[in-house]
């Protein structure tokens, strides 16, 4: 997933930042109950507003109107307009950088799926699509041409 220059971590000399994972998969993209805790303890609303947590009752709530001592009864998280509720068709969270270029803009607090997905990784998230495992399988198969 795409990083930001401000934000360098081990994904960042890998991410190629094309954005096509998130373009593709992001809509779906389901946070963990540690994440909600996280984004509930820095008052993040801005995030939470985006998901709903179906409770144990079978309710559903708009996770930005969830408290830290609710998050025991999240049974299920999805990611929906915020308004209507709607299932989204593109993750509100991806924004355009450059021409080819795209940057999430909660990269310091993403979602564990964003954070752990690392389609270069070869047999781990393969995303045959991705810029990165592309350059590294270039990479691979110039190596075994020069060897
Ligand atoms: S939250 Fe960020 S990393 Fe995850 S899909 Fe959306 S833009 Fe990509
Ligand atoms: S498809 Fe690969 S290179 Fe493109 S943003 Fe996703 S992880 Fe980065």
């Amino acid at each position: 997933m795409p990083d930001t220059p401000s934000e360098p971590d081990d994904q960042s000399e890998e991410c190629e930042q094309c954005g096509l994972c998130c373009r593709i998969f992001g809509n779906s993209v389901t946070p963990t109950v540690l994440n909600l805790y996280t984004w509930l303890e820095q008052g993040r609303t801005d995030i939470l507003r985006y998901f709903f947590a179906a409770e144990d009752d079978g309710a559903w709530v708009n996770c930005a109107d969830l408290t830290p001592e609710d998050l025991g009864a999240v049974i299920r998280i999805e990611m929906r307009d915020p308004v209507t509720g709607e299932y989204l068709t593109v993750c509100p969270f991806l924004k355009r950088h450059g021409k080819e270029t795209y940057l999430c803009s909660i990269h310091p607090v993403r979602p564990d799926m964003c954070r752990n997905y690392q389609p270069w990784i070869w047999g781990e998230t393969y995303f045959g699509q991705c810029k990165s495992l592309k350059k590294r399988r270039n990479q691979y198969a110039w190596r075994h041409v020069c060897e």
